[in-house]
């Protein structure tokens, strides 16, 4: 049994029964049977039922919300943009199902097509983080290419995914084609990753994860796309409008409590402006809103769990640093922290600490900020913040990470690939190309000599 708790109170949600690996082969055998039906249906009904399974997902997004706001501890506002997301997901990935198309390649004695065929049955193993999207980002384009799901969402947070599972039998999916499975890594997890019934993996979670995963999908060659860890940098120039960056920094590493792979926790800030940016930023950390996520008015809720809490604790001093406010009493909680005096390459300032938690170094010019930047085995995000184009194109390019910003935070958008370099991860999802990843690409030539005669 999972127990899921309300990283707020620490009162129980709910319980609910852990898939072994002999669900996992019974859900597999399911999941044959439909992906067959569904690879061969209309690519105009397949479009309909997911257009459809976006409305029904509309219909739900406050009660998704709710469900993750007690579920995971995410501040009420953010829930319902977690759920807008997974609808715009399956809404933006049903417009794929009829351009998914192959090509047809100027060769000698022949015509050559190329044929996009889906893989089968795609096993998405999620993290806590972001049950909503991250199950989203896996599952809509794997079925808009013709495959059936198998989603094993993160041991604290099954509740979402198992509402969307039944909200897309509600909207006519076929029985069998998206099923979610909670259970434990070990078990449930490993069970997909070794299920010679399940043609590929989409893992998004922790690096260390992330390797075993790709390690065990070697031994099938397994196909994989590995989301991972990032320790992302936020590099203020001294010609950016510092004011405007030192105000959206907390949001950067402070949204979602800090538990976003994407958390801009490395700040780096040009010496001139580096004691203004901290004026600035001192206050709005220490006024940011901490508290009830469901409040409408709270800025950041909980950690997700205890072990959470107890790992963030360990990465801290106790009391050190520009603080913010946390409740006191039950609940997972961690003020919103900024460390000025951490060693570069200390613990803090090099892994992901996952939690509320930046720190804040100067650089002398250009070169040493993407030379700082890029000291991490890290490369998911990262921002740029400056008035100069060419500085601001520079510097996006010479960062090695997966999405940068400029003058802004934004990462993640349905429209535009997302993904790590380097030990952030393997593959992209999201975009126009989003489909293409779960297809395998066969080309058939068709000779047009005549018989030999
Ligand atoms: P985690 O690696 O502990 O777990 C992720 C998922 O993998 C869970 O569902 C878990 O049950 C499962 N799992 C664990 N062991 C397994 C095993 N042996 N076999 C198969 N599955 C197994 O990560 P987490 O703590 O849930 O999530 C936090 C991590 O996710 C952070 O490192 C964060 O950076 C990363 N993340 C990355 C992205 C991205 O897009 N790059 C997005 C969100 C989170």
């Amino acid at each position: 049994m999972l127990e899921v708790l309300n990283p707020a109170t620490e009162d129980v949600v709910a319980t609910v029964p852990a898939a072994t690996a002999e669900d996992v082969d019974a859900a597999v055998a399911r999941a044959v049977r439909a992906q067959a039906g569904w690879a061969a249906a209309a690519p105009a009904d397949r479009a309909r039922l997911l257009r459809r399974f976006a409305a029904v997902i509309d219909g739900h997004v406050e009660e998704l919300a709710r469900l993750e706001v007690r579920e995971a501890g995410h501040v009420i506002g953010n829930a319902r943009w977690e759920a807008g997301n997974a609808r715009d997901l399956f809404d933006y990935a049903a417009g794929g199902v009829e351009r998914l198309t192959g090509r047809q390649i100027p060769v000698p004695g022949g015509l050559d097509l190329t044929i996009l065929e889906p893989l089968g049955v795609v096993g998405v193993i999620a993290p806590w983080n972001f049950p909503m999207p991250i199950a989203a980002w896996g599952t809509a384009p794997a079925l808009a290419a013709g495959n059936a799901v198998l989603l094993k969402p993160a041991e604290t947070t099954p509740l979402t995914a198992l509402r969307l599972a039944e909200l897309a039998l509600e909207a006519g999916l076929p029985e069998g084609l998206f099923q979610v499975l909670p259970g434990e890594g070990a078990v449930a997890g490993n069970a997909l990753v070794e299920h010679p019934g399940v043609a590929k993996i989409v893992f998004t979670g922790s690096t260390r994860v992330g390797k075993q995963i790709m390690a065990r999908c070697a031994d099938r060659v397994k196909r994989v796309t590995l989301e991972l860890g990032g320790k992302s940098p936020n590099i203020v120039f001294a010609d950016a409008d510092v004011e405007a960056a030192a105000l959206a920094a907390p949001g950067s590493f402070l949204d979602n409590s800090g538990q976003d792979c994407c958390a801009r926790t490395r700040i780096l800030v040009q010496r001139p402006v580096y004691d203004r940016f901290l004026e600035v930023l001192a206050p709005a950390v220490a006024s940011y809103v901490v508290g009830d996520p469901a409040d409408e008015k709270t800025q950041m809720g909980p950690l997700i769990s205890r072990a959470q809490l107890d790992r963030v604790r360990s990465y801290v001093p106790a009391g050190a640093g520009i603080r913010g406010s946390a409740p006191e009493g039950p609940g997972f909680w961690f003020p919103p922290t900024v460390l000025t005096d951490a060693d570069p390459a200390s613990p803090v300032a090099v892994e992901e600490v996952f939690g509320p938690v930046a720190v804040v170094l100067p650089f002398e010019d250009e070169a040493e900020a993407v030379r700082l930047a890029n000291a991490t085995e890290y490369g998911l995000s990262g921002s740029v913040w400056t008035r100069d184009v060419g500085r601001a194109l520079r510097v996006s390019q010479a960062v090695k990470a997966g999405n940068l910003s400029v003058n802004s935070h934004s990462s993640v958008r349905y429209w535009t690939p997302f993904g790590g370099y380097g030990q952030s991860g393997l593959g992209r999802e999201l975009g126009p190309d989003a489909l293409a990843a779960f297809t395998e690409t066969k080309n058939v030539f068709i000779s047009t000599e005549g018989p030999a005669q």
